[in-house]
């Protein structure tokens, strides 16, 4: 899973799902519990961009009957501090 042009399976009916991107500006991270002022990755959670002056890109896959996106995000670092 996770390669661009693959078939990628919903985790949750297992039909194949529809290869996209997921397209956003500025800042987006994966982060444990809800982040109150600053999105500054803490132990654990990964910065997937942060470019206050351009768009970001992922190779994205979609199921729109269960509302599940499964994206795949490179070799962004996870934040080990
Ligand atoms: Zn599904």
């Amino acid at each position: 899973m996770g390669k661009w042009g693959v078939a990628v399976r919903c985790p949750e009916c297992g039909h194949e799902m529809e290869e996209g991107l997921l397209q956003g500006v500025q800042r987006v991270a994966w982060v444990r519990k809800r982040h109150r002022l600053s999105l500054w990755p803490k132990k654990g959670e990964i910065l997937l961009a942060n470019n206050p002056l351009q768009d970001f890109i992922f190779p994205a896959w979609i199921c729109k009957d269960c509302k599940k996106i499964i994206m795949e995000y490179g070799d962004k670092e996870i934040r080990e501090g």
